[in-house]
C-alpha cells in the first residue's frame, strides 16, 4: 500500500459510488470502524485510532461488485464488516480506506432439506426467525446470537452454543456452501462448495467478500437452561466431561465458570452462592432426567432451569453469560480485566485445567467451554485475565503454550497468530487469485504481508 490515500478525495469517491450508499461523516465513519478490540488492553492501545475513510453500505450483490471494480481501480483499501462484533480488530480498517458495510444483505432465501440459503449481512436472530418455526435451527452459533450477522461469524468467528454435538466452523460440512465476490478489475462471484468453501471461512474477509452461504441445520428441540453449582471447580469439570460424552443427552451448551468470574454475572447472583464453581447448561427437554442424573452423580445442585427462549425477569438467555459475553459481564465491573483463549485437548485435557488453575489461581478465574474436537470431548480455556502488563501476558501464554495447551492469542489482530500461528496455504494461495493488490482487509495476513522466502 502507498499510504496515498490523504491524497484521495473521498467525496468525489461517495460520487462516483451513487446510488450506492456511502457516508464520510467523521463520527458514523469512527463508529463503523470499530470492533470490540478493546476487550484486549494490548490491541486497545494499538487500535484505538484506527478509522476508515468513507463507509459504503451496498444493497445488493451487484453494488458489491461496482464498490470492488471501482476500489481495485483507485488502489483503495476496502475492509469488509458485518455487526462489528468481532474480537482482535478482524474488522477495523488498519490502512483506513473504505469500511464495506455488509448489513443490508440481509434476505433469507430459502430453506430447504435442513439447508438455509441466506444473504451474509442476516443477522443471526433473523436467520431463526425463518427457520425455528419449521423446526430447524443453526447448528451452533456464538453467543452474540442476537447482534452478529451469519457473514461475519462465518468469516471471524469459530464456534460457539452448539459446538459440544457439531464441533467449529473450521470442521468440514459444517458451512455447505458460500458465493464470493473477489477484489479484481473485473470481479468474479465464485459459488464454492464443499472442501472448496474452507479458505473462506476465519479469514477476516481478506481473500473475498461473501455475499451468501448455504447453512446446514440442526432439528430444534425444547431446550432448557440450567444453572448448577458445585463445591469446587474440580466437580463442575467432571460434569462437564459427562456431559460431553454422554452422547445420549441432547445438549447445546457446557460452560464451567469458577467463581472468580461467575462473581460477575450480576443478572444471577440471586441464584449463586458466593465461592463456588457452577456450570451453565442447555439441554433438550426429553434429556432432562438424564441431566439431573449426572448432576448428581457429579454432586452438584441446580440452582435455576427454566425453558429456553423464556426470560425471567431481568436474566438474559444463559448463553449470554457463556462464551466471549463471560468476559464481557467482567469488564463491565472491571476494565482492567482481560481474557485468553486456549485449548485444553488430549487424554489428559482435565489435568493441564487443573495444573492451569493451581499456577495462577485468581490471577487468571477459570472459564471453560466444553466443546467436541475432532470427534472427542475437550474444553476451551477463556479463562479471565487479571491484566497488568503484556509482559506478564505473554509470560502465561508461553507457560500455556509449554503445559501443551493451544493458544489462541485474543490480543493480535494478525489472523495466524490469532490462531494456529501456522500459514494456512491453501488461504493464502486463495488470497492471491482473488485478491491480488493485497486490498481486502489489509493488514491482518501476515502470510502476505510478510511473506517468507
Ligand atoms: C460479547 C461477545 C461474544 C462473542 N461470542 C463469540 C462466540 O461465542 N463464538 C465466536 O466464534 N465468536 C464470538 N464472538 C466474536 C464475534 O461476535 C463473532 O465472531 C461474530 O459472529 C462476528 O459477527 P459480526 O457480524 O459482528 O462480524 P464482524 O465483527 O463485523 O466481522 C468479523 C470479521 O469478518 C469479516 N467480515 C464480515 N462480514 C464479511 C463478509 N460478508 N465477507 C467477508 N468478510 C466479512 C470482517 O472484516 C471481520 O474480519 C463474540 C464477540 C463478543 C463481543
Amino acid at each position: 500500500m502507498d499510504g496515498g490515500l490523504s491524497k484521495v478525495d473521498w467525496q468525489k469517491v461517495a460520487a462516483d459510488l451513487a446510488p450506492i450508499d456511502c457516508t464520510t461523516e467523521r463520527a458514523l465513519v469512527r463508529q463503523k470502524s470499530r470492533d470490540f478490540f478493546w476487550y484486549s488492553p494490548v490491541l486497545n492501545e494499538r487500535l484505538k485510532g484506527v478509522r476508515g475513510d468513507l463507509v459504503a453500505t451496498p444493497v445488493d450483490e451487484a453494488e458489491v461488485v461496482r464498490t470492488l471494480a471501482y476500489c481495485h481501480a483507485h488502489r483503495l483499501p476496502v475492509t469488509p464488516r458485518g455487526a462489528g462484533t468481532g474480537n482482535y480488530g478482524q474488522a477495523m480498517p488498519l490502512e483506513g480506506g473504505v469500511v464495506l458495510d455488509l448489513s443490508r444483505l440481509d434476505r433469507f432465501l430459502w430453506l430447504k432439506d435442513g439447508v438455509a440459503r441466506v444473504q451474509a449481512g442476516l443477522k443471526l436472530l433473523d436467520l431463526e426467525a425463518h427457520t425455528l418455526p419449521q423446526g430447524w435451527e443453526l447448528r451452533f452459533h456464538p453467543s452474540t446470537r442476537r447482534t452478529a450477522t451469519i457473514g461475519g461469524f462465518i468469516a471471524g468467528g469459530s464456534g460457539g452454543v452448539g459446538s459440544i454435538q457439531f464441533g467449529g466452523l473450521r470442521d468440514r460440512g459444517n458451512v455447505c456452501a458460500l458465493r464470493l465476490v473477489t477484489m479484481e478489475a473485473e470481479p468474479r462471484v465464485l459459488e464454492l462448495s464443499g472442501d472448496a468453501v474452507m479458505p473462506a471461512i476465519h479469514a477476516y474477509g481478506t481473500n473475498g467478500i461473501i455475499t451468501e452461504l448455504e447453512m446446514p441445520l440442526a432439528r430444534t428441540w425444547p431446550w432448557r437452561e440450567a444453572v448448577v453449582s458445585f463445591g469446587d471447580l474440580g466437580a463442575a469439570m467432571k460434569l462437564g466431561h459427562a456431559l460431553g460424552e454422554a452422547d445420549g443427552l441432547v445438549k447445546k451448551l457446557v460452560t464451567i465458570v469458577d467463581w472468580g468470574a461467575a462473581q460477575y454475572f450480576t443478572p444471577l447472583l440471586a441464584h449463586l452462592a458466593p465461592g463456588k464453581a457452577i456450570a451453565l447448561c442447555v439441554i433438550a427437554d426429553p434429556s432432562r432426567e438424564t441431566f439431573a442424573d449426572l448432576v448428581r452423580e457429579a454432586g452438584g445442585t441446580i440452582v435455576f432451569e427454566r425453558p429456553a427462549g423464556g426470560e425471567a425477569g431481568d436474566i438474559p438467555p444463559i448463553y449470554e453469560f457463556t462464551w466471549n459475553h463471560t468476559t464481557l459481564w467482567a469488564l463491565k465491573a472491571d476494565r482492567t480485566i482481560t481474557y485468553l483463549q486456549c485449548l485444553f485437548d488430549g487424554p489428559d485435557y482435565l489435568d493441564k485445567i487443573a495444573r492451569t488453575v493451581a499456577t495462577f489461581g485468581d490471577e487468571t478465574p477459570m472459564h471453560l467451554e466444553f466443546a467436541r474436537i475432532g470427534g472427542h470431548v475437550a474444553a476451551f480455556g477463556l479463562q479471565l485475565v487479571r491484566f497488568t502488563s503484556a509482559e506478564r501476558l505473554y509470560r502465561i501464554i508461553a507457560w500455556l503454550e509449554a503445559a501443551g495447551c493451544r493458544v489462541a492469542d485474543p490480543h493480535t489482530f494478525i489472523l495466524e497468530d490469532g490462531g494456529m500461528k501456522t500459514v494456512d496455504e491453501a488461504q493464502l494461495a486463495f488470497k492471491k487469485q482473488n485478491d491480488p493488490l493485497g486490498l481486502l482487509n489489509p493488514g491482518k495476513m501476515k502470510a502476505w504481508s510478510q511473506p517468507c522466502s
